[in-house]
């Protein structure tokens, strides 16, 4: 679910339309890669887990930095024998976008049969199978009229990224507006999505284009957030019933560390 310099563009419809040989009997996981390692983002961040990467989304940001077109089909005995050397007690399933696998759920029962705490990565616009324990979920702003639709109500945490332009946009350009009207529109749309999705934990992540962070700029907009939140609150009479979320940074780590 993360970004990177180069481009790849699949229209969802397309993806999602191939034919796909897996029966209910003897299911079959599309394995872009299985890891151990630290979760580099989000809440948290440094936990060992096992990642298990799936294959395809039902998105097509241009800056997504999983290769998630290829992939390996791996039985459910594959990817035991694949994850039984490792240590971690933690499974991120993660993709690409998971939710929209099929027979995910076996994958689930047979994972968590196995003792393993269940995390997943996904980008909030399908439901979350509930054998899940912990929900990061993504929203996408450039793909902002699809939210705008549906997308999930609540999840652990969400983290958005910083990408006010719109450059993860398949038509990706910058939007036709001075740079401070799209930062504004692009917290609105921050604060839409809190209204929508409730969690724990409200992050904005920076963009990575050829190798470069726009973190001051997530920064900036990390403030901006908290001030209009800040000034909501002292508006609001009944907290109970009027959430005002607090955004914090998330770096991805793991990257800094130059780890997987
Ligand atoms: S939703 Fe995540 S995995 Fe899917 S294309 Fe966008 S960044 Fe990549």
């Amino acid at each position: 679910m993360n970004q990177m310099s180069a481009e790849h563009i699949l229209q969802p419809a397309q993806q999602l339309a191939e034919p796909f040989s897996i029966d209910e009997q003897h299911p079959q996981y599309r394995i872009v890669e299985i890891f151990e390692s630290l979760q580099g983002e989000g809440f948290n961040t440094g936990m060992p887990a096992i990642f298990i990467r799936l294959g395809k989304c039902s998105l097509a940001c241009s800056w997504c930095d999983t290769d998630y077109l290829k992939f390996e089909l791996k039985s459910l005995n594959d990817i035991f024998a694949m994850i039984d050397g490792y240590t971690a007690k933690n499974i991120i399933i993660t993709g690409g976008e998971p939710t929209i696998h099929p027979y995910i759920e076996q994958l689930l029962d047979a994972l968590k049969l196995k003792g393993y705490h269940l995390c997943i990565e996904s980008n909030a616009l399908h439901a979350i199978p509930l054998q899940i324990e912990y929900v990061a979920v993504s929203p996408k702003y450039c793909y902002s009229e699809k939210y705008a639709k549906e997308c999930i109500s609540h999840a652990d945490e969400v983290r958005i990224v910083m990408d006010p332009d719109k450059l993860g946009s398949p038509e990706k350009g910058v939007l036709p507006l001075e740079k401070e009207q799209r930062v504004h529109t692009f917290i609105e749309w921050c604060e839409e999505i809190a209204n929508k999705i409730s969690a724990q934990h409200y992050y904005l992540s920076p963009l990575e284009v050829d190798g470069q962070m726009n973190i001051l700029d997530t920064i900036t907009a990390i403030g901006l957030l908290n001030e209009r939140a800040k000034g909501r609150q002292k508006d609001t009479k009944n907290l109970a019933n009027n959430f005002i979320p607090h955004w914090q940074l998330s770096l991805q780590t793991h990257k800094f560390a130059h780890i997987q």
